[in-house]
C-alpha cells in the first residue's frame, strides 16, 4: 500500500479536485491524504484571529465569504443538485462550528477546532465527488488514529495500532482517503501538527503501516537546489538521502514539514515528491541512499533567535553545558545551531515562549546576549562537510554578508551559518551563483 499527499494547491478547485481524482484511481491500493483547499487554512487562522481580538462581526463577515468559496466549488465540482445539497450540508455544518464560538471567551482550543475545518471540507468534497461518480473510495476520519502526546509528539505506536484497526474493517477497500494536518491529543480534543502538517501526516501514516512508498505532490516539480521563491533558474534535486533531506526540511525548504523525512528514514520508507500540475516530471526521490557530490542544496530558515552566554568559569569547567542544555530542557525549547569557544557559547532558537525566563536562568551562569531576527542557511551535500574545499567556497560565497555564527563538522552532508533576516535574500543568491554556477 502506497501513501499519497496532496497539498492546498492540488486541491485548489474543482479542477485540480477532479485531477487529483484521476491521479488516485489506478486501482492501487492507497491512502489519500488532503491538505484543505489553498488559502482556506489562512482564512480561518485570520477568522480565529478575529474572536482572539473580541470582533465577532469580522470573523462573522469572513465565515459567509469562506461559505460562499465553497458554494462555488461545489457548483463546479458537483453535477446533481442530490450531491450539491449534500455538500452543502456538509459546508453548512463546518461553517456553524466556527460561528459557535462567536460571543465566548477565546482559547487555543477555538483556535484548534476553527483550523481543523479546512482538511474536514476538503476529504469531504473529494468523497463526495467519488461517490457521485460511482468511484470507490472510503474516507477516513483522521482523529480516529492521528494521535500525539502532552508535547504535541505523534506517537506511532498508537497510530499504528489504532489505523491497522479501522483499516480492518474495510478488507477489500483499494482507495482510502483522509485529512492531513489534524489530530487528537492527549487530551482527546481535536489538535493539529501545526501548518504545513499534511506532509508530516502522510509520513506517519506510512510508516504505521510500513507503506511501500510514500508520495507527497505538491505544485512544483521536487526538492529544488535553492528556493524557487527567492533565487531564479533553481532546478530539481533527482535523489537526495534522508538525511540530507531532512537537514534542508527542517533548515527552511518549505516544500516539506520540519518533521517529514524521520517516520519515513525509521521505517526506510522512500518519500517521493511530485507535481500535481506535472505528473510526468521525475520530482525527488529520498531514500537511504547518498549519492553524488558537493553541494546540492541551499535552504533558510528565518526568524531564529541568537543567545550568546559569555562565562570565565567556562574555561576548564565540565558540566558547563549540561548546565546550560538543562535550561533549555526545562523549557521544552530546542536548540537549532550551536558554536563554543572557551570562554563564550552561542546557539539559535526557534520557539521563544519561554525567552524571558530562559535569559533570567542563563544570567545565572554568565553573561547574556540576544540578538533577534537571524537567519540560518543550510548548505547540504553528500559529504560537504569532509571533502576539501566546501567550506571555502561557502564563506567566499559570503564574504560580503556578516556571519554571527558557523556550524561544520556536525554532521558529513551540511554546513550551517547564521546571519541577519535581513541578509537572507543576498545570501541565498550569492550562494547559487558562487556554489551552482
Ligand atoms: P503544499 O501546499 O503542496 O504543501 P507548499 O506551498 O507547502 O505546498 O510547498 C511547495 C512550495 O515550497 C513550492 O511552491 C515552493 O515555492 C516552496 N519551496 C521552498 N523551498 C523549496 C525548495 N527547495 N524546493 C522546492 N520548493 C520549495
Ligand atoms: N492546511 C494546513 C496548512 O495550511 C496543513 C497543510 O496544508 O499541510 O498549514
Ligand atoms: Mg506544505
Amino acid at each position: 500500500m502506497k501513501v499519497l499527499k496532496f497539498g492546498g494547491t492540488s486541491v485548489g478547485s474543482p479542477e485540480r479536485m477532479k485531477s487529483v481524482s484521476k491521479l488516485i484511481t489506478d486501482g492501487t491500493q492507497q491512502i489519500v491524504v488532503l491538505s484543505a483547499m489553498s488559502g482556506t487554512t489562512n482564512n480561518l487562522v485570520e477568522i480565529a484571529d478575529y474572536y482572539k481580538k473580541g470582533n465577532d462581526d469580522g470573523a462573522s463577515n469572513l465565515i459567509s465569504a469562506l461559505e460562499k468559496k465553497y458554494a462555488g466549488v461545489i457548483e463546479g465540482l458537483l453535477n446533481t443538485q442530490e450531491y450539491r445539497d449534500k455538500a452543502a450540508a456538509i459546508i453548512a455544518r463546518e461553517c456553524d462550528v466556527v460561528r459557535s464560538f462567536a460571543h465566548k471567551p477565546f482559547s487555543i482550543q477555538a483556535e484548534k477546532m476553527i483550523l481543523a475545518r479546512g482538511e474536514i471540507m476538503s476529504t469531504n468534497l473529494v468523497q463526495l465527488y467519488h461517490e457521485e461518480n460511482n468511484i470507490s473510495s472510503v474516507l477516513l476520519n483522521s482523529l480516529d488514529f492521528m494521535i500525539v502526546d502532552a508535547d504535541g509528539e505523534p506517537v506511532l505506536s498508537e497510530i499504528e495500532t489504532r489505523l491497522k484497526k479501522v483499516l480492518s474493517q474495510y478488507a477489500n477497500t483499494t482507495l482510502f482517503i483522509t485529512q492531513g494536518f489534524i489530530c487528537t491529543n492527549d487530551k482527546g480534543e481535536v489538535d493539529n501538527l501545526k501548518r504545513g502538517g499534511s506532509d508530516y501526516s502522510a509520513s506517519l501514516i506510512g510508516a504505521a503501516i510500513n507503506a511501500e512508498a510514500v508520495e507527497i505532490w505538491t505544485d512544483i516539480d521536487g526538492i529544488h537546489n535553492n528556493d524557487p521563491r527567492i533565487v531564479k533558474d533553481t532546478h530539481p534535486i533527482a535523489e537526495m538521502s534522508f538525511d540530507e533531506a531532512a537537514e534542508l526540511a527542517y533548515f527552511g525548504a518549505k516544500i516539506l514539514h520540519p518533521s517529514t523525512v524521520l517516520p519515513a528514514k525509521v521505517k526506510n520508507i522512500p518519500v517521493l515528491l511530485k507535481n500535481t500540475m506535472q505528473p510526468q516530471a521525475k520530482g525527488t526521490i529520498i531514500t537511504n541512499k547518498t549519492t553524488g557530490t558537493g553541494v546540492k542544496a541551499i535552504a533558510a530558515k528565518e526568524g531564529l533567535t541568537a543567545i550568546k552566554i559569555k562565562s570565565g568559569r567556562m574555561l576548564l569547567a565540565y558540566g558547563f553545558l549540561c548546565r546550560v542544555f538543562e535550561v533549555f530542557e526545562k523549557y521544552k525549547t530546542p536548540i537549532d545551531l550551536i558554536t563554543t569557544s572557551e570562554v563564550a557559547l552561542s546557539l539559535t532558537i526557534d520557539k521563544t515562549d519561554y525567552l524571558a525566563q530562559i535569559t533570567d536562568e542563563l544570567k545565572k551562569l554568565g553573561t547574556v546576549e540576544i540578538d533577534k531576527d537571524q537567519t540560518i542557511i543550510c548548505i547540504v551535500g553528500n559529504m560537504i562537510a569532509e571533502e576539501q574545499g566546501h567550506a571555502a567556497e561557502v564563506l567566499n560565497a559570503l564574504k560580503d554578508i556578516p556571519v554571527r555564527m558557523i556550524s561544520y563538522g556536525g554532521s558529513e552532508h551540511n554546513i550551517s551559518v547564521l546571519i541577519d533576516n535581513a541578509n537572507k535574500e543576498k545570501a541565498l543568491i550569492a550562494l547559487n551563483d558562487n556554489l551552482f554556477k
